[in-house]
């Protein structure tokens, strides 16, 4: 981590100010700019008894999808870099992390971010029974429907794990598609699954609201750049997924 050094002499004419700290405006004035997107090819996901898993968005188009996961710390941050981007985010989050301060997430909400299912008590659902699964997936949806007045259409499960039995539930209760990811993002790193360190057309970056979220956050949207890629909102992609309801 960059910070001033102890050793450099005070400035006696002015108020030291060190040289590395990272505001708001750091990073703002940082974030690249996207041009128009293109016009979205939805893809219909309605057919058989089990939602499908998606790691990537099957499209052609120029367009990866950020995703923002968990909710468990609320960082003061991510409303203006929201903001000051123009992109559009999709949140899965946990109900216990994020019941008791549904303002912030509102606030994320009203500036463009939809809010998708990531259930109540972030449980590995491998194996679970299919109640507890129930609760977790189907319950949680209607929750988060309750609290943010848009019920879930996308589940993406803790850790990325499930059964055959998360499929079948989450598509017996609205949620269209099971979301993996493509690319991981921690500490300003994007972590890729590809020799080739580009962020592909259809890619779902994920990261988390963590210490580090402007970095992650700055970092995403930077690689997205470099590799010639605008992020899209996610359920603009899946028949069904918005209707007019992600549209503020
Ligand atoms: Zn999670």
């Amino acid at each position: 981590m960059a910070g001033s050094s102890p050793s450099a002499p005070a400035s006696p004419t002015r108020t030291p100010k060190p040289g590395n700290v990272k505001d708001v405006d750091w990073y703002t004035s940082r974030l690249p700019v996207f041009g128009p997107l293109p016009e979205p090819e939805p893809v219909d996901v309605d057919h058989g008894p089990e939602s499908p898993v998606w790691k990537k968005v099957p499209t052609d188009q120029n367009v990866a999808f950020l995703t923002i996961d968990d909710g468990a710390l609320r960082h003061p941050m991510a409303l203006p870099l929201l903001k000051a981007s123009g992109v559009r985010v999709t949140l899965f989050l946990t109900i216990n992390y994020v019941q008791k301060y549904p303002d912030y997430f509102k606030a994320l909400q009203a500036a463009g971010a939809v809010i998708e299912n990531h259930t109540f008590t972030h449980t590995d659902l491998r194996g679970k029974s299919v109640a507890f699964q129930h609760h977790e997936i189907c319950d949680a949806a209607d929750r988060l429907g309750q609290i943010f007045g848009r019920r879930p259409t996308l589940f993406r499960p803790p850790f990325g794990d499930y059964d055959d039995n998360t499929l079948k539930i989450a598509h017996s209760c609205g949620q269209k598609v099971v979301l993996y990811w493509s690319e991981t993002v921690d500490k300003g790193i994007v972590r890729y699954q590809i020799a080739d360190h580009r962020i592909l057309p259809g890619h779902i970056v994920l990261m988390h609201f963590r210490p580090a979220y402007g970095d992650d956050f700055l970092a995403a949207l930077t690689r997205m750049k470099a590799s010639g890629v605008q992020p899209a909102l996610l359920e603009d992609y899946i028949k069904g997924a918005c209707d007019d309801s992600c549209n503020e």
